[in-house]
């Protein structure tokens, strides 16, 4: 359990923070609030991402993510429900660009037996985890 520093790239530091502690398989949660938000929206017909960037501060209403190795490193994928002060909800997929107003997070690290690696996924075009 933790804070972030205020400023911080929210995505890049729970990077940061997986790979500094040597988690490579996990589970984030958050708290907190953001000066402005970059938002993913994976577009299933063109398979790629679209992004909406929200210019004003915004509660994290909730943060939920998960932690794996992509090309053999920790990589950090979250959903973020944000909330505007009219208490209005904007959700998406955490892009680069969010920047920390304030946050705490709950990183929990699973053990595998083996290393738990996205693989490129035919059917989606995502660096998807292994089946279950
Ligand atoms: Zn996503």
């Amino acid at each position: 359990m933790g804070r972030l520093p205020q400023g911080a790239d929210l995505l890049e530091a729970l990077t940061e923070l997986c790979a500094r502690e040597n988690i490579t398989a996990g589970e984030v949660r958050a708290i907190g609030a953001l000066t402005k938000a970059v938002l993913g929206f994976y577009s299933q017909k063109n398979r790629e991402y679209e992004y909406l960037t929200l210019e004003h501060p915004l509660e994290i209403v909730s943060l939920l993510g998960d932690v794996s190795l992509k090309e053999g490193r920790p990589f950090v994928h979250a959903h973020v429900s944000l909330g505007d002060e009219q208490g209005h909800l904007w959700g998406g997929h955490l892009a680069p660009g969010s920047e920390v107003f304030s946050c705490e997070v709950m990183l929990v690290e699973y053990q595998t037996d083996k290393p738990f690696e996205r693989g490129f996924d035919q059917g989606t075009g995502l660096l998807l985890w292994p089946m279950g």
